[in-house]
């Protein structure tokens, strides 16, 4: 049987932790209740959901609410779902970071078809938006302002608080897609609105949830039964927020642990890929992304040759969409430069010797190229 390739795309997708695993098997096999039934099997369901749901919201700021939802780009088209209940139309403005995930960009583009103005906002070259700049934008017709905690192709981590405090100060909203940084660096308390999502913290796929501060209320994205507060009805899978809880739980207590092993295999990546050069921010920079670039290289070729490595080009989407990577775009590289650049993304099951023969693989295919 073939070996299976090195995995070093953990921003696209993370392998299911083994505990998680375990704890979600009883759900699937055993635990069959519907969590909304009012007999005992509903009541043992539901208590498990709410237990998940107290575990995912360790992680986040005390005064809000969480709601599961199918996905992280669910969650975000709910959050703004917000902006149907503000002042509509003396505050139509919408105010996004360039480098935002596709998830905001084109759901703040539906709002602006129905006459919201849509703002996409310059970063700096290192991928960090400026604040003065920003500040300058924001304004008394701003509605919200969405900006993203860690972003996925650069890892550049944005001072969320500070944009945060600014949205605040003109009467703004602030809506933060926190996906890529739940579980692995610390959330700002003073955000209104949060998209996250199961799989990127080592949970299962088809479970997301947004989070909202108390106070807030947005209308019902999906009508039905009234579940999940009446915005998100269907019937919740517990063996799905079980899993999300058990994935986020093992995050608190596997942090410092895995902030060090993180940030050990980012040294080592470092080094092995000494002759590339770093895209974005190194100094606010999550440790579990390097986005590098070597002039004059087709990855496209390249992701070919290197068959025994799973990593991710930098010239397209993570979706896969085959659209130039509009992240490296607002740094101001060039198409041939954007088309020169790949992801690697560390997680918690690689091991520096996967870094190692990673690199060997894809720097002898480079070289190949340009030899
Ligand atoms: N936001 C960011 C930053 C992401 O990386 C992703 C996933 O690629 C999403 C949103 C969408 O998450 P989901 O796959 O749960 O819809």
């Amino acid at each position: 049987m073939a070996q299976a390739p090195i995995y070093l795309d953990n921003q696209a997708t993370t392998p299911l932790a083994p505990e998680v695993f375990d704890a979600m098997i009883p759900w699937l096999r055993d635990n069959f209740g519907n969590p909304h039934s009012a007999h005992i099997l509903g009541r043992k369901a539901s208590a498990a959901v709410e237990h998940a749901r107290a575990q995912v919201l360790a992680l986040l700021p005390d005064d809000g609410q969480l709601l599961f939802t199918g996905s992280a780009t669910e969650a975000i088209n709910t959050g703004f779902g917000i902006l149907e209940t503000l002042k509509f139309p003396s505050r139509n403005k919408i105010i996004l970071l360039e480098t935002e995930h596709a998830a905001v960009r084109d759901t703040a583009a539906a709002y602006e078809k129905k006459g919201f103005r849509v703002a996409y906002h310059p970063v700096k070259s290192d991928g960090i938006v400026s604040l003065e700049q920003l500040d300058r934008v924001i304004d008394e017709h701003t509605a919200l302002v969405a900006a993203m905690l860690v972003n996925n192709e650069i890892g550049a981590v944005q001072p969320i608080e500070a944009i945060a405090a600014l949205a605040h100060e003109k009467g703004a909203l602030m809506l933060c897609d926190i996906v890529q940084g739940y579980g692995r660096v610390s959330i700002p308390d003073n955000i209104d609105i949060a998209a996250i999502s199961a799989h990127k913290i080592y949970g299962p796929k088809a479970i997301g949830a947004l989070w909202y501060r108390n106070g807030l209320s947005m209308p019902p994205m999906i009508h039905g039964g009234g579940q999940e507060q009446g915005l998100r009805s269907g019937t919740l899978s517990p063996a799905l927020c079980v899993g999300f809880g058990q994935a986020a739980e093992l995050c608190v207590h596997r942090s410092r642990k895995d902030t060090a092993h993180i940030q050990a295999l980012y040294d080592k990546a470092s080094h092995c890929f000494s002759n590339w050069t770093i895209n974005g921010s190194t100094d606010h920079r999550y440790c579990g992304n390097l986005n590098i670039m070597r002039t004059d290289i087709d990855v496209a070729r390249l992701m070919s040759e290197v068959r025994d490595v799973a990593f991710s080009a930098g010239s397209a989407c993570a979706s896969g969409s085959g659209r130039p990577s509009h992240v490296l775009a607002a740094l101001g590289l060039d198409r041939a430069q954007i088309r020169s650049s790949i992801r690697l993304g560390f997680g918690r099951y690689n091991s520096e010797d996967d870094i190692e023969r990673a690199a060997n693989s894809i720097n002898q295919a480079v070289e190949a190229q340009l030899g």
